[in-house]
Parts: structure tokens; C-alpha cells; sequence
């Protein structure tokens, strides 16, 4: 391919930095957040989820090339606000799609990373204007674009001044109806063969469906992909756009915490940011929460014992004072072992032991009583 002057394979690939994250370096990337902004709290969370799941950048169209021009059009200028502010909060970068020149003016200083949809792959003056701006562009491979074209959009990037340029697969059109596109892996090793360029993978627009996320994902990472772009709302049932392929926040942490295996398997790596600190006041909590569960259950299942034990018993030798004492005294001993207070184990145990001497007597008092009541109804038929 003679016209990939810029974008063809050079001895060395290219990564891109970007205020200390590295895009096509040994460490996997990973880009999430809605298809669309929609409210500063939708944001948040999404910055939260993104954060929790070890990604660096958060994503979210403002600018919505939609296929109807009925659908939702992006809040524009007010998305962006939401956006920034939302990646500010977690210290994440934050990434956005624009369709004009407008729409590039406006988020050119605001925003970390530039992406140019699929539908505008082949906007030529588009990707001349974001050749003269010094920010990285995601591209998006076009809906029906070849490798070549998709390259050679690129080049278009290159060739106006910017070099900073990832590329993104995203599914392509087939004739396959059971997923929204059809997601080209080869594509990955392709791009890679021909361009020095990174090349990440967005599983979502590609299967139009969340239940494909975490294997396509994972795949990617397997054929080589730099970084993955995937959808993710903190309510996809009420996403105005792109619901169905959207993770579940909790989906969204728990792929992130099982790629970083699959990234190792290829030598390359990815941390999942949720890092369970088991020092932290919640996780103490939890623990004793925990705890306090077992200590119920072990006493309920005491008292199940306590009733058989009541059957065995003649009413008058229910309460044992020489056994309580005994059993007090050996437990005091091992709390002792254990370095628990023996005011608490004196305090607990005598409750305990009345509690189950009552329960004994009272669960005699009615076997009797519904003794004599039988007798005195056999006699009485007599
Ligand atoms: C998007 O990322 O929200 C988007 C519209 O993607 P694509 O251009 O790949 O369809
Ligand atoms: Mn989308």
C-alpha cells in the first residue's frame, strides 16, 4: 500500500501519551462510559464504575450522528461539561466523538482524546481538520470500510500534521442479522501488519448486544488489540441511546477483573482497579457483619440441641448448676487462649444458660400439660 507514507509499518510501532497514559504500550487501555451523555449523575456514576474497573479514560457522545434525525442529537455544550467534570472527579481522561467543524472547535481544549465516528470515516475535511489540532484522534473503522480505507483515512490524519492517531474496530457491516455488525478480530492483526499505529477494539458497536461484551472483549485482547472502547450505563434500561449493548455497571467491573489474565496470556498487562482493601472501614464492617451472622446461626443451631436435650430431662433436673459451671469455667479457659475478655464470656453464658433452661421447662410444662389433657380425654371416652 504506496500511499500509507505515514500511517505503514515503521521499525518501531507508535504509542501515544496522553497526560501519563500510554496507548499501544504493554498495558491494555480501557475506554468506558455511555453511548451518550445524558445527566451530570449518569456521568458521575459512569466516572465511579470506570475508575472501580481499572479504566483510564471515560467516553461519552455529546455529538450523536444518528441514523434517524428523529433520535437523539446529544446535548452538545452541556454534555461536554458533564463529561469533563464526571473524568475530573475520578482522574480519568475523557474522550468524545465530533461530526464538524463546530463540534471540533468546541471540545477541542477540553477534552484529552478526539474520536471520529464510523459515519465519518471518510469525511475527508473532518479528518484534515483534526490533522491540525494536537490532540489524539480515535478513528473508527467506517461501517463498510476496507483495512485500506480505514488506513488511509488515517493517513489523511497523519498527512495534515497529526500524528497521533489510534485506530478503532468496531464491527463491520455484514449479512449477518443476529449482531448489529460483525466485529473483524482479524482486522486487529491486519492494521497491525500493515500500520505502526495502535488499534483498539469497540466489542459494543460491533455486537449490538451486552451478552457478547465480556467474550469479545477478551478476544480482542487475545488478537492483539492495544485497548478496549465499551459501552457502559448505570441504567442501560433507561439509556436514550445504545441500551441494549450497554453493561450493567457491575458487568463492566467484573469483565475488567477478568482481562487481566487473558492480557498476560499475551504478555501484556491490565490491572483491575478494584483492589479489595480488606483494612477498609467498609470491608471491616463487612467482616463483622460476617461474624455476627455466624454467631446467630451457631446459637440457633445451639438451641436445637437445647430442645432435644429437654426430652431427655426429667422437669425437675433440668437446670444442672454443677454442668453450667463447669462449662462456664472451660469456656472462660479458652477465651482466655483466644485473648477474649472473660467478662464477656461470664456475661454471655449464664444468658445463654437461662435462656435454654426456660425454653426446657416451658417446652415440659406444655408436653405434660398436653399429656394430661389426652388422659383425661381417653378416660373421659372410657
Ligand atoms: C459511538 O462510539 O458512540 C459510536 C457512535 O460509534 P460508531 O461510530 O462506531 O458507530
Ligand atoms: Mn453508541
Amino acid at each position: 500500500m504506496k500511499d500509507l507514507k505515514l500511517a505503514g509499518l515503521k521499525a518501531e510501532r507508535s504509542s501515544i501519551e496522553v497526560k501519563g497514559v500510554t496507548i499501544g504500550g504493554k498495558e491494555i487501555i480501557l475506554i468506558g462510559g455511555p453511548c451518550a451523555v445524558e445527566s451530570s449523575i449518569q456521568m458521575s456514576q459512569s466516572a465511579e464504575t470506570v475508575k472501580k474497573a481499572g479504566g483510564k479514560i471515560l467516553r461519552g457522545g455529546v455529538f450523536k450522528p444518528r441514523t434517524s434525525p428523529y433520535s437523539f442529537q446529544g446535548l452538545g455544550r452541556e454534555g461536554l461539561n458533564y463529561l469533563v467534570q464526571a473524568a475530573k472527579e475520578q482522574d480519568l481522561l475523557c474522550v468524545t466523538e465530533v461530526i464538524d467543524a463546530p463540534s471540533l472547535e468546541l471540545v477541542v481544549d477540553e477534552i484529552d482524546i478526539i474520536q471520529i465516528g464510523a459515519r465519518n470515516m471518510q469525511n475527508f475535511e473532518l479528518l484534515k481538520m483534526a490533522g491540525k489540532i494536537n490532540k489524539p484522534i480515535i478513528l473508527k473503522r467506517g461501517l463498510s470500510a476496507t483495512i485500506e480505507e480505514w488506513l488511509l483515512a488515517a493517513e489523511y490524519i497523519l498527512s495534515a500534521g497529526n500524528p497521533q492517531v489510534i485506530l478503532c474496530e468496531r464491527g463491520i457491516r455484514t449479512y449477518e442479522p443476529s449482531t448489529r455488525n460483525t466485529l473483524d478480530l482479524s482486522a486487529v492483526g491486519v492494521a497491525k501488519e500493515l500500520s505502526h499505529l495502535p488499534v483498539i477494539v469497540d466489542p459494543s458497536h460491533a455486537a449490538g448486544r451486552r451478552d457478547l461484551i465480556a467474550s469479545l472483549s477478551k478476544a480482542a485482547i487475545a488478537c492483539g488489540a492495544d485497548g478496549l472502547l465499551i459501552e457502559m450505563h448505570p441504567n442501560p434500561a433507561e439509556a436514550v441511546s445504545d441500551g441494549a449493548q450497554s453493561l450493567h455497571p457491575e458487568q463492566f467491573i467484573q469483565l475488567a477483573g477478568e482481562l487481566g489474565v487473558v492480557a498476560e496470556s499475551v504478555k501484556r498487562i491490565f490491572a483491575c482497579g478494584e483492589t479489595k482493601d480488606e483494612e477498609s472501614l467498609e470491608s471491616l464492617r463487612n467482616q463483622i457483619d460476617d461474624i455476627d451472622q455466624t454467631i446467630i446461626e451457631c446459637l440457633a443451631a445451639r438451641m436445637q440441641i437445647v430442645k432435644k436435650v429437654a426430652d431427655q430431662k426429667r422437669l425437675d433436673r433440668v437446670k444442672d448448676t454443677a454442668r453450667e459451671r463447669e462449662v462456664l469455667q472451660r469456656l472462660i479457659n479458652l477465651g482466655n487462649e483466644l485473648e477474649l475478655p472473660s467478662e464477656l464470656v461470664k456475661k454471655i453464658y449464664p444468658v445463654i444458660f437461662e435462656v435454654a433452661v426456660q425454653f426446657q421447662i416451658k417446652r415440659k410444662l406444655v408436653k405434660e400439660k398436653d399429656l394430661d389433657l389426652s388422659l383425661i380425654s381417653h378416660l373421659g371416652s372410657k
